[in-house]
Formats: structure tokens, sequence, C-alpha cells
């Protein structure tokens, strides 16, 4: 069969899969590595959109920044230490207010996102996955717009699009493993389940067990173009308490200058549970972009200067971020390297310090490679 032979597929370009990449590097992991990324860039739900019509439009339409729980330590401190010297990197220190159910002004609510330091990309937070992958790029072959939606093995070697055969596999989201988030793939069944049976590997039925008891989360995002505002200090992010979220169905509202005198604006919608197939996707993006536009006059009320650009902004359309987070903590640790089938796990889900933001992204990737590496 035509194809080519890899040491390691890994499945996913976002903040967890490129930092794997780049400490097998730096430990000295030698083998040879295929990246294979639904998306058209790396970043995942750290990445930035860009435009075909607009060539300086960058905008962060996922997470607007990096959050961490405490100042990083150990080699996570190094890996920011670096991006920070490379100009990759700064502190984000921009205004975050707070927005009440009464629609006022108020101090930011206490919310795990906001409590300790935070790193902005530069220019955008696409740069640190892009950053982060040509870190590790020595002997990585990266292929975008490749969405796996099944995985099987043949003689202890897992088989790929494009006849990629690899001998280990390492999954960066959970949409492979985790039964409820199939239905947005239209699937049945557990595609990791149907490549090892049970019992093969019991840390591997461990770490499916646990993936399945995840929750699906979901985020609608509408991005808008407006012109630029008059307005100093311009708030980075407006973050609603949680009885204004409850209210508005919307988590926050995120600003980003744009060049040629535009703002960007996003307005992080939140789920309201319905159920999201191939086939409701298009008629829910469209109603969550009506929905989220005629609540937005009344969250920017606090603003009139941001108020009235809104009478000339332009939609941008939404977008749709699912993840699978787990309420209390993540997976442990244990579990994240399945040596027996050479099935690893990274992501924001593993528990760690700051699991469930990129801070935890992050350091699942520096811990699995240590893992991969010492063996
Ligand atoms: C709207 C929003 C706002 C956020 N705000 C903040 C914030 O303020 N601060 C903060 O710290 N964190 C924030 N986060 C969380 C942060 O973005 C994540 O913790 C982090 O980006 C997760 O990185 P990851 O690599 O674990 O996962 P992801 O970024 O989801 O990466 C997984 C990658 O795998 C790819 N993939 C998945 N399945 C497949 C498949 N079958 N085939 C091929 N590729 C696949 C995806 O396309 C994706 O690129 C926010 C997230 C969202 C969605």
């Amino acid at each position: 069969m035509p194809g080519k032979d890899v040491d390691l597929a890994v499945i996913g370009a976002g903040l967890s899969g490129c930092a794997l990449v780049a400490a097998l590097r730096t430990h000295g992991w030698a083998g040879t590595i295929q990246l294979l990324e639904a998306g058209r860039g790396p970043g995942g739900r750290c990445a930035t959109r860009r435009r075909r019509d607009d060539p300086l439009w960058r905008l962060d339409h996922g997470s607007p920044t990096l959050s961490f729980q405490s100042e990083p330590q150990g080699q996570l401190r190094e890996l920011i230490r670096s991006l920070e010297q490379r100009g990759v990197l700064r502190v984000d220190d921009e205004p975050v207010v707070g927005l009440d159910h009464h629609g006022a002004a108020v101090e930011p609510p206490d919310h795990p996102l906001l409590r300790g330091p935070r790193w902005r990309g530069i220019p955008t937070m696409a740069t640190v996955a892009e950053t982060l992958l040509a870190d590790g790029s020595d002997g990585v072959d990266v292929r975008f717009g490749e969405r796996i939606e099944t995985l099987s093995r043949e003689g202890g070697r897992w088989l790929l699009p494009g006849g990629v055969r690899a001998g280990m596999v390492v999954l960066s989201g959970t949409l492979l493993a985790h039964p409820r988030s199939l239905a947005m793939l239209g699937r049945s069944d557990v595609p990791l389940r149907d490549a090892v049976p049970e019992q093969d590997d019991p840390v591997l039925d461990q770490a499916l067990a646990w993936i399945a008891d995840l929750n699906a989360s979901v985020r609608w995002n509408l991005m808008l173009e407006c012109s630029a505002v008059d307005l100093d200090p311009l708030p980075r992010q407006i973050w609603l308490t949680s009885q204004a979220q409850q209210q508005f169905g919307v988590e926050r509202v995120v600003l980003q200058v744009q060049q040629q005198d535009r703002l960007g604006l996003v307005i992080h919608g939140l789920d309201d549970g319905a159920l999201i197939t191939p086939e409701t996707q298009p008629l829910l993006l469209k109603a969550q972009e009506q929905r989220l536009l005629a609540v937005l006059p009344e969250l920017l009320a606090p603003w009139p200067a941001l108020q009235r650009i809104l009478s000339g902004a332009r939609s941008l359309g939404v977008m749709r971020w699912g993840a699978a987070q787990p309420l209390d903590q993540g997976m442990p640790q244990a579990l994240q390297w399945c040596r027996q089938a050479g099935v690893g796990f990274c992501g924001d889900w593993i528990a760690g310090p700051g699991f469930g933001m990129a801070e935890g992204a992050l350091q699942s990737g520096l811990d699995l490679a240590e893992l991969m590496a010492s063996q």
C-alpha cells in the first residue's frame, strides 16, 4: 500500500498539540511526526479569523487571552519566557470591566479565567500555536483541513488518511472519543473504541470511561466589524456577572482594535442546549446571529460611544466552538498515556493547574512530551 510510516500521529494543532510537538523536540525526541488538523491553520480555540476579502483583518474569535491560575512554574515558565523574549507573548493588562443584570457597568466578576496572570499573543492569538509548531517543525509533516472521523489499527500500527501509518497516536481533542459529541459529527459510535477492543489496554479503557463522562460545552461567537471608536480607556473584555449571563445568554464581549480605523467585536454567546447535528447547525447559526445582534445594544448601554458604532456594524457571522469539559477536575494525568495501545491524550481537559484554560492546554502538552520522551 502506498503511503508513509511515521512514529507518531498527532490529531489537532491547538495549543496542546503544538506544545507537545515543540516539547518533544526540546526533550530530544527525534521520531517522525504527522500532525493532522481539521482547521485551516494552527491554534484551535486560540485561533484567529482572517478574511479573504480583507488581508489586514485579524480577529481572535475564540480565546482572546492565555489565562493562568497563578504564575507559571518549571518548564511552562521557561516556555512563556521564551515566547515573551521573542515578542510572541506580552502580559495582557488591558481593561476588563463587568456588566450586571441591570445592564450597568460594575467590577469584573470573580472568574477563574480572570483571577491569575494573563498573556496575549502578538500580533494575534494564532501566533502562539504557529510559533510552537515552528519550534518543533523538524521532521514534522503538517496537514490542515484534515478532519479525522475514523481510526483503525492494523498490525499494531494506526492507519490514518492519506495512507499514513503511525506507531502511536495522540488525540488533542476529545471528539473522537466522546460519545455525546458524536452527534455533531453525525456518528453513533466512538471511533477510538472501534480501533482498540476493550481489555486490550486497561489504561485506555479507564481513559475512555472517563472521557464519556465529560460535559459538552458550546459557545456561539458572533463576529462584528465596526468603525473605530473614540473611547479611552477602551475595554478589552466586558464580562457579564453570572446573573447577567443567565439573563442575556452572553458570557462576554471582546473588543480588538483593527487596522484602518476599525474595531472587531466578538460576542461570546452561551449555549441554550439545542441539539447540534450537521442538519440543525446552519439554522442554529442563523438563529444565534439574530439573537446576539438583538441583545448587543443593551449590553453596550454603559458605553454610548460603543453603542453608536453598532448602527454601521457588519456581521461576519457566528463561529460555533465545541469543547468537552469536566465539571470539577480534569482527567487524571495517569491516564494521559496509554502505552500498550500507543494512544496519548493532551488538552485543557487533563487534570493539573489551569485545566479548562490555556494554561492547562500548554501544560498537558509539556507533560505528555515528558512521559513519551522518557520511555
Ligand atoms: C470562546 C472561548 C473563549 C475562551 N476564553 C479563554 C480565556 O479567556 N482564557 C483562557 O485561558 N482560555 C480560554 N478559552 C479556552 C482555551 O481556548 C482552551 O483552553 C485552549 O485553547 C485549548 O487548547 P487545546 O489544544 O486543549 O484544544 P483545542 O484548541 O480545541 O485544540 C484541539 C484541536 O484539535 C482539532 N481537532 C479536533 N478534533 C479533530 C479531528 N477529529 N480531526 C482533526 N482535528 C481535530 C481542532 O480543530 C483543534 O484545532 C476559551 C475557549 C473558547 C472556545
